[in-house]
This record gives structure tokens, C-alpha cells and sequence, in this order.
């Protein structure tokens, strides 16, 4: 590591964007921080005197039925992290009570339906009776406050109702995405000790048919626990009930009345259970509690989408996601603004889909992955039409966005007048941890920028297990000390949540993903540790060769892994999906070779290119890098955990070019 070049951080350094002059004259007021330095002055003050920051955050943005005395307690190195330890709360409360009695016909969910005008509105006061409803479902079926609760639903406003009906009467939500398959429903229900299931007849999305209620009844043959399933009628096909076992929501709400009283819950009770992407091994259920999670979802709304009142925000990701969960949930309902639930695909019924619902609801808002924005530029500028006279924050997630899709983003989408926030964070940190403010942190394209307050970031050497200090080092990403909204555990495996996080390097949160902070402190994550390819002893970032590959006109998507190699250890090898149009030919894969050796160093260049139609990728629309390296290492028979895979026809088809290469 140390006799390296660090071979990122110069190349960027000349592209640094101030917050776009043209956002602020779209702004309802400011932004809720004046300038760089107030986030420098409250970010010392998060790091220095955490409890009296997250003390005075905690009693700003959350409604307590009981105070807390005690701000933090316990540690990273013990792994038994707790915050506003005497606090009660409840989380739907917050979410919708609080604001449905201040003016119940705000509007709290804007849903965008599969079909494009098959949408409406429900304002706090429905959602408030929408919710109390179903608590009061769940509650006379036996479901009692710490029991768990499967929910596997399209992203219609009543997944959001389930979840907080859950939440009003202390049960766990566990929020399965609704594109997994009977098995791997069947290991999460299972896992998760859920006692219910909620679900619907059927899913729209992107015109086609998802038979959820189907599923579920294959996956819930193994899984005698389950007392019963709530079905809610979304297209009215002709489903299977089990006498006894299934209700029909509509039947069933018609029973209860439209209130009941919010469950007061202690800080650190949990709140929900959800399993992570899967993107390196079998899927992980993490377990956040109360209060901690609920204060980084509101004060990362705030502060990182600059969130005002009567904003209306869209986020595209699932609920079956952590994002989902934060962002189209949490965050947005929390602080009481209008958040969209959009049930259907970027694609349908044409690419326009995104911009039309940013221009129809006057967005203010945008967050989405970088794999939905490489599908849309691939696509076309034609596409992206409206004015977006409101839209101020672009966010990215999910996985390093290369500078040519940053760019694409902030000049095609956001025409220049909006903010592109690249947030970096993880199921298990429950928040952005490290990002842009929007309206107040300089962008370079590429990079998650500066950390979030009470987030404190080290950089280790992965030899020697040191903390690099100072600026211009590259290595692992840690954090140092605890903030509010990180998991507790992994349900059920307390020491696999210690392994994986806390006892790797001791005292501090590992996050798995290498990173590099700059000259001016700006981290740069390069991709997860597994992934980096190590090439006569420099240790490359798969997330810095992609992006020179996208560079090159024809390419719509890269993905790099590390090969070994006799003589250099590991070599880089390349797959790529090319643009509508291009040919796979050995001068394009010279090319691509050459933009390597060009954009960043011989050293980095792949010494093999497999031109293929798609990247194997995870159901959220990640890589899924693993299984490239199996399959050039001649372990196809190997492949590990592939139950989120989203497409697994790809692999026999990566195969097959791997072979013919050969
Ligand atoms: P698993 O933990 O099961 O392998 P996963 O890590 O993909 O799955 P998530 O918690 O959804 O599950 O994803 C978090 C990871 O996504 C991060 O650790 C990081 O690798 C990547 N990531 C998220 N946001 C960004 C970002 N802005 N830039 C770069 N990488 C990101
Ligand atoms: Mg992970």
C-alpha cells in the first residue's frame, strides 16, 4: 500500500462545481445553514461535543412522550451502542400524527401508479386513519409490540401504510422487495420469525403482471409460524385465499376504527429488520432501533436534500430497500412533506417516464441510483424533457457514480440549476454518512465529498491495520465513533454483526469499501475492499477503471475485476455492455484498452476485454462483481449465494463469452 501511487485524486482535481447560482433562484426561501463554514462549525461541534449536538437535533426534529437523560452510551469496540437511552417515542406518531392534526390535507403520498394516470394523492389525515386501521388489524390477529411482521408489496402508498401500521403498535417491520423469489421470501420470513405477512393479490409494474400473493403462498409452504397473510386488492385477479389464514384488507379495515393510540416505544426498541443487497454473500438481516434511526432519517433530509416545508420529494428506490425505506418513508414524512411512491419502471411506458413525473408534480427533490441514470443516458437526451422549474437536489446512491453520468446528470437533467448530492451510506448506517449538503457543499463529480455530522472517517492502511492521517491517503473507510442512526445488530447473529463491522479493526465501524480522501479532504469511495485489484503491488479501484471505460462513446456500462496473474499478482479484467448500435470487434476492445492506459495508467490497463450484452446485477440494480471473478477463475460451479441476482440468465451467457475468448 504505502510504496502505491495514488493514482484518483489528481486526475479530478481541476473539476470542482460550487453550489449552481440558478438552484437558489428556484429556492422557497434558503437553505437551513448559511455556508461551508457554518457546516465546518456544526461538524466540529458533532465530532467534539457529539451528546449536545445529537441532543439538541434529537429534541428539534422528533416528538418525545418521555425525555431523555442520557444522550450515548456504550461503544463501537463493544458493539453496544445505545442513544437517548430514556427516550420513548413512537415512530408512526412522528411520521404522521404530528403533522395530520397541524393540517390534515397536506398532501403526505403523491402515488404515481404503473399506468400513468392511474395515480392519487392521500393526505396526512387519510393516511393517519389509513394506518390506525391496519394497527388495528394486526393487533386483534395477536400481533403484540416486538413481534415481527413480513411485508412483500409493490410500491403502492399501502406498503407505506403497512409499514407504519406496524410501527403505531411496536411491531418489527421486516420489508421484503417484492421482486425476490417464494425461496428466498420463504429465508427471510423464516430468518426474520415473522408471524404475519402482508402482501397484495398482484404487482404492476412496467406493464407486466407480478403474481406477489402467488409467491407467497409457495414461500409460506415451509413456514408453519405464520398465523396469517393481510391480502390488499391491487389489480383484483382472481387469487387463492386460505380459509382461516388470509384476509382481505378491504374486508378487514371496514371492522376498526379510524384512530388507535400510538404504542410509546423505548429509544432502543427496534423498529425494523432489513436484509442488505446481497451484493457480497448472503444477505445480512440488520436491525435498527427507535429513536437513532429516526433522527438521521429527518436530519438527513434536512440538511443533505435541503428539505422545506411544502417540498415535494421523489425518491425511485424500492421499499423493499434500505433507500426506500430512509427516503421514500422516513425522511420525507418525517419532517412532513409530500413524498412520491412510484409503483412502475424508469422505462415504462416510454424513457421519459422520470421527467414526467418531476415536471407533473413540480419536484423539488430527485434521488435514484446510478444504474437507472446509466439506463437513461444510454437511452437518449431526447428523453429527458420538462422545464423542472422546482427540482433544486439530484441525489445519487447506490454505487460510485462515474463523472461522465455525474456530468450527464447535472447538466442534461438538472440543466445546471440544481445540486447533484452523490450520497454515500450503507443499510447498516441507516443514513447518508458521507455527502454533499445540497445548497452548500462544492461537487466534484465522482465524489461522496465531506462527512455528515457526527460522522468521523479514517482512513486504514489494510496491511498493517493503521490509520492513515492527513490528506492525499487511500486505503479502507472506517468511522471512528458512533452516530444515532447505525444498526445494532444482525438479527439473530450478534457476532457476525461484531465480525463483519467492529472487529475488524477494533474501536472502529468498517464499512468493506475501500476510499481515498484527497488533497482537500474530500473521500472518494472506490468501490468494495473485495473488489479492488491489486496489480504489481498497486492497489487499483475497480469504481476508477469502470469510469474510464464509460468514458469511451460506445460503452453503456463496465465492470473490472481482478484476475490472478503469474507475474503481477492480479490482472485487470474488464466486461462491458456496449451502447444500442456498437459492435463487439477487437478494435473496440483495443480502444478500450487504450482509454484505460490513457485516463488513468498502463499499470491499470485489463489485459482481457469481454464485450456482453448484460452485467450480472443484484435485484437494487448493483453489480455483482463476485460473480465475474468466479466465473474467470473457472468456478461456475461456485457461485455462492446467487438468490439476488436479479437476472441469472446473464451468467451462462458471461460464461459462454469467457469460453469462446478462451
Ligand atoms: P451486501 O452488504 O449484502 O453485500 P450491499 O452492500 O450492496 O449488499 P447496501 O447496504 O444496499 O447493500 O449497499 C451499501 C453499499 O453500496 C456500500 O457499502 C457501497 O459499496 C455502495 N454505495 C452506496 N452508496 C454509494 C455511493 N454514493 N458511492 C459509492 N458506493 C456507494
Ligand atoms: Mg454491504
Amino acid at each position: 500500500m504505502a510504496d502505491a501511487p495514488s493514482v484518483v485524486p489528481e486526475a479530478h482535481e481541476h473539476e470542482t462545481y460550487q453550489p449552481p447560482e440558478k438552484m437558489f433562484a428556484k429556492h422557497p426561501s434558503k437553505p437551513h445553514i448559511a455556508n461551508l463554514e457554518e457546516y465546518q462549525k456544526l461538524y466540529k461541534e458533532s465530532i467534539t461535543e457529539p451528546n449536545k449536538f445529537w441532543g439538541r437535533t434529537a429534541r428539534e426534529l422528533l416528538t418525545w412522550t418521555r425525555d431523555f437523560e442520557t444522550v450515548s452510551a456504550g461503544s463501537l469496540a463493544d458493539g453496544d451502542v445505545k442513544w437517548f437511552v430514556e427516550g420513548q417515542l413512537n415512530a408512526c406518531y412522528n411520521a404522521v400524527d404530528r403533522h395530520a392534526y397541524k393540517d390534515p390535507n397536506r398532501v403526505a403520498i403523491i402515488y404515481e401508479a404503473d399506468e400513468v394516470n392511474d395515480g392519487r394523492n392521500v393526505t396526512y389525515g387519510e393516511l393517519l386513519r389509513d394506518v390506525s386501521k391496519v394497527a388495528w388489524v394486526l393487533k386483534q390477529a395477536g400481533i403484540k409490540k416486538g413481534d415481527t411482521v413480513a411485508i412483500y408489496m409493490p410500491m403502492i402508498p399501502e406498503a407505506v401504510v403497512a409499514i407504519l401500521a406496524c410501527v403505531r403498535i411496536g411491531a418489527v417491520h421486516s420489508v421484503v422487495f417484492a421482486g425476490f423469489s417464494a425461496d428466498a421470501l420463504r429465508d427471510r420470513v423464516l430468518d426474520a420469525k415473522s408471524r404475519f405477512v402482508i402482501t397484495s393479490d398482484e404487482g404492476k409494474r412496467g406493464g407486466k403482471f407480478i403474481g406477489t400473493k402467488k409467491i407467497v403462498d409457495d414461500a409460506l409452504k415451509q413456514c408453519p409460524d405464520v398465523s396469517h397473510v393481510l391480502v390488499y386488492r391491487r389489480t383484483g385477479a382472481d387469487i387463492n385465499m386460505v380459509p382461516g389464514r388470509d384476509l382481505w384488507w378491504h374486508e378487514e379495515v371496514e371492522k376498526w376504527p379510524s384512530y388507535i393510540a400510538p404504542e410509546p416505544m423505548n429509544s432502543e426498541d427496534p423498529l425494523f429488520l432489513l436484509y442488505t443487497s446481497g451484493s457480497t454473500g448472503k444477505p445480512k438481516g440488520v436491525m435498527h432501533t427507535t429513536a437513532g434511526y429516526l433522527l438521521g432519517a429527518a436530519l438527513t433530509g434536512k440538511y443533505v436534500f435541503d428539505i422545506h416545508e411544502g417540498d415535494r420529494y421523489f425518491c425511485g428506490g424500492d421499499v423493499g430497500w434500505i433507500t426506500g425505506h430512509t427516503y421514500v418513508v422516513y425522511s420525507p414524512l418525517l419532517l412532513g412533506v409530500s413524498t412520491v411512491v412510484f409503483e412502475g419502471t424508469p422505462a415504462y411506458p416510454n424513457f421519459s417516464r422520470y421527467w414526467d413525473i418531476i415536471e407533473k408534480h413540480n419536484i423539488t427533490q430527485f434521488y435514484v441510483a446510478p444504474t437507472a441514470l446509466r439506463l437513461l443516458k444510454r437511452a437518449g437526451d431526447e428523453h429527458v424533457r420538462g422545464n423542472f422549474k422546482y427540482l433544486r437536489t439530484l441525489g445519487s446512491v447506490g454505487e460510485p457514480i462515474a463523472a461522465e453520468v455525474w456530468k450527464w446528470y447535472y447538466e442534461i437533467v438538472g440543466k445546471e440549476s440544481a445540486h447533484v448530492v452523490d450520497t454515500y451510506w450503507q443499510t447498516e448506517t441507516g443514513s447518508n454518512v458521507i455527502t454533499p449538503l445540497a445548497g452548500i457543499t462544492p461537487m466534484k463529480p465522482g465524489s461522496a465529498s465531506l462527512p455528515f455530522f457526527g460522522i468521523e472517517p479514517a482512513i486504514i492502511d489494510p496491511v498493517s491495520g493503521e490509520e492513515l492521517h492527513g490528506n492525499n491517503v487511500e486505503g479502507v473507510l472506517a468511522f471512528k465513533q458512533s452516530w444515532p442512526s447505525i444498526a445494532r445488530t444482525v438479527y439473530g447473529s450478534h457476532k457476525r454483526y461484531l465480525d463483519t463491522y467492529l472487529h475488524v479493526y477494533k474501536g472502529y465501524y468498517f464499512t468493506g469499501d475501500g476510499a481515498a480522501r484527497d488533497h482537500e479532504g474530500f473521500y472518494w469511495i472506490r468501490g468494495r475492499v473485495d473488489d479492488v485489484v491489486n496489480v504489481s503491488g498497486h492497489r487499483l479501484s475497480t469504481a476508477e477503471i469502470e469510469a474510464a471505460l464509460i468514458e469511451h462513446h460506445s460503452v453503456a456500462e463496465a465492470a473490472v475485476v481482478g484476475v490472478s496473474d503469474e507475474l503481477t499478482g492480479q490482472a485487470v479484467n474488464a466486461f462491458v455492455a456496449l451502447k444500442d448500435g456498437n459492435d463487439a470487434n477487437d478494435a473496440l476492445r483495443k480502444e478500450l484498452v487504450l482509454q484505460v492506459r490513457k485516463s488513468i495508467g498502463p499499470f491499470a490497463a485489463p489485459k482481457a476485454v469481454f464485450i456482453i450484452g448484460d452485467l450480472p446485477k443484484t435485484r437494487s440494480g448493483k453489480i455483482m462483481r463476485r460473480i465475474l471473478r468466479k466465473v474467470l477463475a473457472g468456478e461456475e460451479d461456485q457461485l455462492g449465494d446467487v438468490s439476488t441476482l436479479s437476472d441469472p440468465s446473464v451468467v451462462d451467457k458471461i460464461i459462454a463469452t469467457v469460453h469462446e475468448a478462451r
